[in-house]
């Protein structure tokens, strides 16, 4: 199957690390949540997870500096690895990550195929937020009417119990919809200009929202 290299843009919430899980099941990608690496460096308690810690917690985003390095060095250590292409989730969420991405995937020969964007109104948003569980361990998300777990508060995979990530809380969602609209949406403009966005409504329930991508993928395999 043809190889693709995709970025899942779209608001917190939007539904990004829940349509990723789907779509490694089914295309040869490598899903990189920069959110969860950051998460990681927090947990294992390195300098960068404390340098980190303020800007998550606050809903702010953590400085350019802090995060491209990390991201693109392991984007190009997965691309060099083996045959499977890349899915971005939560990176990049600033014009000058989206032109080093770019510089980078040039100096490697790769290129960003496609750029599946989750639409979704803030009210919907904070509703899912509300309601999302994830998996300390996995990184696995939930939500307690729309994806609850098998077994109560529970992951899934690992059977560890799930916790509310502390910048679910609604006055720190209300502030990362705030930094997405300030930041990150006019990455919409960017890649609409680059002539890859693919626009997905993600109201729509979890798996109608996968078959959308689906169609994406597919078309761009097929071409
Ligand atoms: P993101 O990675 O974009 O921040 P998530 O994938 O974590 O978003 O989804 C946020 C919350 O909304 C989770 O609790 C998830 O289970 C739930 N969710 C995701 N997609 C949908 C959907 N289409 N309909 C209802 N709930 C959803
Ligand atoms: P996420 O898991 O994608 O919701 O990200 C959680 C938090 O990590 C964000 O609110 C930011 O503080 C930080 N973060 C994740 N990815 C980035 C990025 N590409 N640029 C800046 N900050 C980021």
């Amino acid at each position: 199957m043809g190889k693709v290299n995709l970025i899942l843009l779209g608001p917190p919430g939007a539904g990004k690390g829940t349509q990723a899980k789907r779509l490694v099941e089914r295309y040869p990608l490598v899903h990189l949540s920069s959110g969860d690496m950051l998460r990681a460096e927090r947990a294992a308690g390195s300098e960068l997870g404390k340098s980190v810690q303020s800007f998550m917690d606050s809903g702010k985003l953590v400085p350019d500096e802090l995060v491209t390095e990390v991201v693109i060095s392991r984007i190009k250590r997965e691309l060099s690895a083996g045959d499977k292409g890349v899915l971005l989730d939560g990176f990049p969420r600033t014009e000058q990550q989206a032109n080093d991405l770019a510089k980078a995937m040039e100096q490697i020969n790769e290129k960003i195929d496609a750029v599946i964007d989750l639409q979704l109104d803030s009210k919907v948003i904070v509703e899912r937020m509300a309601g999302r569980r994830s998996c300390p361990k996995c990184g696995r998300v939930y939500h307690l009417k729309a994806n609850p777990p098998k077994n109560d508060n529970m992951c899934d995979d690992c059977n560890v119990e799930l916790i509310q990530r502390p910048d679910d809380k609604e006055e720190v969602v209300r502030k990362r919809i705030a930094v997405y609209e300030e930041q990150t949406a006019i990455l919409e403009d960017f890649y609409r200009k680059v002539g890859i966005l693919k626009v997905v409504d993600a109201a729509q329930d979890i798996d109608s929202v996968s078959e959308s991508i689906f169609k994406i993928i597919d078309q761009i395999i097929e071409n």
